[in-house]
């Protein structure tokens, strides 16, 4: 088979990077792949982020997981998507360093508030630093422990139908059950926003099948199949799957 380079755009970590692909497998012409001039220029041309957020994503690309961090054209999308819903109630599992609550909590009204799931206590020290250096930290109720056993508790709490919108970014093989814990927390008409379903490309290369990948792909196809949802993925960043419960 054969095979040629291309420098294209890598989602998740704003950088050129070359992917190896096949004669028989071109590039898309469907949706538009960005060069890294085509992405700087979209930045420039429609990115509005405040001081904190930059120092955040600056801080940030200094930690060995950096590329864990959603890119600011997508928490400058969420934000849109709050604002477009008329979200008071947020729910996000996978905090990291906080720069998607950060772009949630900034999209909320002022008594909103965004419940932020992680089980890492050292990471979102640096979340909760910059939360309150945005004047948002008492949007944002950070509860550190495993997503599945709090989101439980919350299921036990008899918090149902109570959440507007609801962002996935933690543990890829735990996606279905997030997702089964959210569909009983989220109101109707609420929002589910999974993040990295095209993970880079892999999905779409059978010859992966480690166990992330595989998570994800039968995530995406266990939603479109679900008559709880409807959903659509839009090719940006490294792949957003939307799904509005019904
Ligand atoms: N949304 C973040 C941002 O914008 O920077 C990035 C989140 S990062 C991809 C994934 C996070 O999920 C990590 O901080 C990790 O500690 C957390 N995580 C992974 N597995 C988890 C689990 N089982 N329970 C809770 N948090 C988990
Ligand atoms: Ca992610």
């Amino acid at each position: 088979m054969k095979h040629y380079n291309v420098g294209v755009h890598h989602p998740r970590n704003r950088v050129l990077v070359f992917v190896t692909t096949n004669a028989k497998d071109p590039i898309s012409m469907k949706s538009i792949q960005l060069t890294e001039q085509l992405y700087s220029y979209m930045l420039q041309a429609s990115l509005k982020e405040t001081p904190v957020q930059s120092e955040l994503r600056e801080t940030t690309a200094l930690l060995p997981g950096a590329v864990m961090q959603i890119p600011p054209e997508q928490g400058q999308f969420m934000g849109l998507l709050i604002k477009l819903l008329g979200a008071k109630n947020c729910i996000e599992v996978g905090v990291y360093t906080g720069y998607s609550a950060l772009s949630t909590a900034l999209a909320l009204p002022k008594d909103g508030k965004l419940l932020a799931l992680d089980n890492d206590p050292q990471n979102t020290k640096i979340a909760s630093k910059f939360w309150k250096k945005a004047g948002i930290s008492e949007r944002i109720d950070l509860r550190i422990g495993p997503a599945l056993e709090t989101l439980a508790q919350l299921i036990a709490e008899g918090h149902h139908n109570s959440f507007d919108m609801a962002f996935i970014d933690a543990d890829k093989t735990e996606y279905q059950e997030y997702f089964e814990a959210l569909m009983i927390l989220l109101r109707p008409g609420g929002l589910l926003i999974a993040d990295n379903v095209l993970w880079s490309g892999r999905v779409a290369d059978k010859a992966a099948v480690d166990e992330d990948t595989v998570a994800l792909r039968d995530f995406t196809l266990s939603l479109r199949d679900d008559h709880r949802v409807s959903t659509s993925v839009l090719p940006i960043a490294d792949g957003l799957l939307l799904a509005v419960k019904l």
